[in-house]
C-alpha cells in the first residue's frame, strides 16, 4: 500500500486514475482547484476511508505538504482541451510551470517518485509519423495552443532537471487523445462534441476540411498504461495512446453510424492555426517497457462512450 498525492483528481483522467489507485489498495489524497474538473467525478468516494480531497491550486505554495510521507506525487492537473486552455491560458501556464515545480518540491522533500501527466501536444504539429518519444517536436511558442504545449514542455524540462539535479525518480507519460465516460460534454473536444451532436441530430461541426487525423485511446486503456508506468522503474517519457489513426471526417462518419443519427456534416474554420494535421503514437516503447498495448477497439470504446453520453442528450 502506497500513499499517493495526486493533483487534478477531479478531472476526467485524474478521477479514473484515482478510482484505480484506490481499488488497488492505495491511499490517495487529491488536490484540485475545480477550474475545469468537477466534484461529481469524485462524489462516490466521499466516504472512502483511504481517500481525501482538498480544494487547492497547486500553482500556489505547497510547503505544508513536504512532510506528508508520500510514496508518489502525481501531477495530472491542467486544463486539457483546446477550448478550456484557450479560456484559461494563464492558469494553464501556471499549473504547468509553478504547479510542476511546487509538486516536484513536495516529491523531493518526501523522497517520493514523481509522475508527470504530459501530452502528445509536446510534439506540436508533428513532421514525424507516427510520433516516437525521441522526436523533439515542431511546436509554436507564440500560437494560441502554446499556453498548453509550452507549459507541458516546461513541465517535462523541469521534471528531467530535478531528476538530474536531485536524483528524484520520475515517470513521464505522454497521453494521446483519450476519451470515455466523465469527459465533460462541454469541454469542446471532438469526441464529446460529435457524440452529443449526433445524439441530438444536430449538424456535426468539422473544423477545416476534416483531413487532419487523431488516434483515440479509451480511458480504461490509458489508466492501465499510466498505472503500469507509475510502478515501473523507467525514467524516460512513454507514449500511451491507441495507434488506430483516422481522419476527423472518418471519425464523424463513424459516430453517425454508431448512433444511427440523422446529423449532417458541416464545415467550420479551424479555430487554431497550429491545429496538428496528423497525430498517431508509436507505442513500441510502452509495449517493450510496460508490456502494455490498448485492449479496447475504437468501435467498442465509442459504443461505451455513446451509452454514457445518452443521459445528457435528452
Ligand atoms: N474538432 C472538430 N470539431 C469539433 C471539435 C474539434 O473538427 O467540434 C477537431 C479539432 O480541430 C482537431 C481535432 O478535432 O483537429 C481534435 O480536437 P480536440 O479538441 O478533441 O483535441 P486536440 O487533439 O486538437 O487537442
Amino acid at each position: 500500500m502506497s500513499k499517493i498525492l495526486l493533483s487534478g483528481g477531479s478531472g476526467f483522467l485524474g478521477s479514473h486514475v484515482t478510482d484505480r489507485l484506490l481499488k488497488d489498495g492505495h491511499e490517495v489524497t487529491v488536490l484540485d482547484n475545480l477550474l475545469t474538473g468537477r466534484r461529481v467525478n469524485l462524489e462516490h468516494l466521499a466516504d472512502h476511508p483511504k481517500f481525501q480531497f482538498f480544494e487547492r491550486d497547486v500553482a500556489e505554495d505547497l510547503s505544508d505538504l513536504y512532510e506528508g510521507g508520500w510514496d508518489a506525487v502525481m501531477h495530472m492537473a491542467s486544463p486539457a482541451s483546446p477550448v478550456d486552455y484557450t479560456r484559461y491560458p494563464i492558469e494553464t501556464l501556471r499549473v504547468g510551470s509553478h504547479g510542476t515545480e511546487n509538486l516536484l518540491e513536495v516529491a523531493r522533500h518526501s523522497g517520493a517518485r514523481f509522475f508527470l501527466s504530459s501530452t502528445s501536444e509536446v510534439y506540436g504539429d508533428p513532421e514525424v509519423h507516427p510520433q516516437v518519444e525521441s522526436y523533439v517536436g515542431h511546436v509554436s511558442s507564440t500560437g494560441t495552443r502554446a499556453c498548453y504545449d509550452e507549459a507541458k514542455r516546461f513541465a517535462e524540462a523541469i521534471t528531467f532537471t530535478y531528476h538530474r539535479q536531485f536524483g528524484i525518480p520520475i515517470r513521464v507519460v505522454r497521453t494521446f487523445n483519450t476519451y470515455g465516460p466523465r469527459n465533460r460534454t462541454d469541454d469542446g473536444r471532438v469526441v464529446p462534441n460529435f457524440i452529443m451532436q449526433a445524439l441530438r441530430n444536430e449538424p456535426i461541426t468539422i473544423h477545416g476540411d476534416g483531413h487532419q487525423t487523431r488516434s483515440f485511446c479509451y480511458v480504461a486503456d490509458q489508466v492501465e498504461g499510466i498505472v503500469r508506468l507509475l510502478w515501473s522503474d523507467y525514467n524516460e517519457p512513454v507514449n500511451i495512446g491507441n495507434p488506430v489513426e483516422m481522419t476527423i471526417r472518418e471519425f464523424a462518419e463513424l459516430i453517425i453510424e454508431l448512433t444511427g443519427s440523422e446529423s449532417q456534416l458541416t464545415f467550420q474554420p479551424l479555430p487554431h492555426k497550429d491545429d496538428p494535421k496528423r497525430r498517431c503514437p508509436n507505442i513500441d516503447r510502452a509495449k517493450e517497457v510496460l508490456g502494455w498495448s490498448p485492449q479496447v477497439s475504437p468501435r467498442e470504446g465509442f459504443a461505451e462512450t455513446i451509452a454514457y453520453y445518452r443521459q445528457y442528450a435528452k
